[in-house]
């Protein structure tokens, strides 16, 4: 393999997980689920860290309609009004999926009214950018791409294909999830077998840097949990160079591969003391929670997994013997632990609402380092 943005060859391993089953793959019935380890790697030329093979599209893509991603939106305000001004009202616009939708609305209210979010490209496959793209809004003049190209198995490619639907002066809004505090902070649920990437600030302005475009924007916007990178291009070619501080990046990449063992004994060490009190249940059955529970090995210590989400109510968890169920299971069979995979910012919502759990005695016990109540 060659590294996804610079070609080199030159790439380390950072770590490589026990084989992970897919995070959306719940069942109906018991069933023994195809699984992939997750190899991470670092590019020694560019810093880039990414996987080595993703697991096949057709393996990741959702077989559940219902499943969709709530991305953050509190800065999407602020978005619009720095692009409004830039844009031109009349020339169509494009999302690349339905996470776009929420920033194109915005716009829309602030007077440009004509877009159209793309299906189907959630994976960021550059071949099917073309078919996918409604011959209406050929030469558009802003596409907006969120929380998409870190998905891509060829991202540069996906870059050039949607650049070959746009207007020669146009904007390219690409978002991505920040993984450098994850990073930093030892938070091994970043890993996904969904994205192919794991960038920060300076490894996507370098990255995109190479397919000579412009930096108009770029900013970081504080979240509960990954922060969000919004970095803005112009289609006309850009001469600036962006600096990267390699020996950094690479060793911060160094060092999370390096901790990994150590971050999971810990967190064995932890569930088998918890175990003792009981039975362990879990909160929240997203693809962090599925991460962490199949990376930590922990699996076969949990006894019961719960979320409220109706549409998961009765499915298999992923690589378990295991059905979610609704969080009222905690009341009518107690658990002394429970492991909490919400994101920080819902814990206080998650209290109020489960307030017989802690009033029975029950302790919740959060899956993420950020956490005030980290296990
Ligand atoms: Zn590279």
């Amino acid at each position: 393999m060659s590294c996804l943005l610079c070609a080199s060859d030159s790439l380390q391993t950072l770590l490589v997980t026990a084989p992970l089953p897919i995070s959306h793959h719940f069942s109906e019935q018991p069933h023994t689920p195809e699984r992939y380890p997750l190899h991470l790697l670092q590019c020694q030329d560019c810093a880039l860290v990414q996987l080595e093979n993703l697991p096949p599209s057709q393996a990741l893509r959702p077989a559940f309609s219902w499943m969709r991603y709530l991305e953050p939106e509190s800065h999407l305000d602020e978005l619009a009004q720095w692009l409004r001004p830039r844009l031109d009202t009349t020339a169509p616009k494009v999302g690349l999926t339905y996470k776009d939708e929420s920033l194109l609305q915005r716009l829309e209210r602030l007077g440009c009214p004509d877009f159209r979010c793309l299906e189907g490209l959630e994976l960021g496959e550059p071949e099917r950018i073309d078919d996918a793209w409604p011959e209406k809004f050929e030469g558009c003049d802003l596409v907006v791409a969120r929380h998409v190209f870190e998905h891509s198995p060829d991202p540069l490619q996906l870059v050039k294909n949607i650049l070959r639907h746009m207007r020669p002066e146009g904007i390219l809004v690409l978002e991505i999830p920040d993984t450098v505090r994850s990073m930093d902070l030892g938070e091994y649920t970043t890993l996904w077998e969904e994205h192919s990437m794991y960038l920060g600030r300076a490894t996507m302005e370098h990255a995109l840097q190479r397919l000579g475009l412009q930096l108009l924007f770029s900013q970081t916007y504080p979240q509960a949990m990954e922060d969000s990178i919004v970095t803005v291009w112009s289609t006309r070619p850009g001469t600036t160079p962006v600096p990267l501080d390699l020996p950094l990046e690479l060793s911060r990449g160094a060092r999370f591969g390096r901790e990994f063992p150590a971050a999971r004994s810990r967190v064995q060490e932890r569930v088998a003391a918890l175990s003792t009190d009981g039975p362990l249940a879990v909160l929240g059955s997203g693809h962090l929670t599925c991460t962490y529970l199949h990376l930590m090995e922990i699996t076969a210590s949990v006894d019961l997994i719960v979320d409220d989400n109706p549409n998961k109510i009765g499915l298999f968890f992923p690589g378990t013997n295991l059905r979610i169920q609704s969080s009222q299971a905690l009341r009518n069979r107690p658990h002394p632990h429970c492991l909490l995979g919400v994101n920080p910012e819902n814990e206080a919502a998650v209290f109020r609402r489960q307030q017989p759990f802690l009033q029975s005695g029950g302790r919740f016990h959060s899956i993420f380092p950020s956490s005030k109540i980290h296990l």
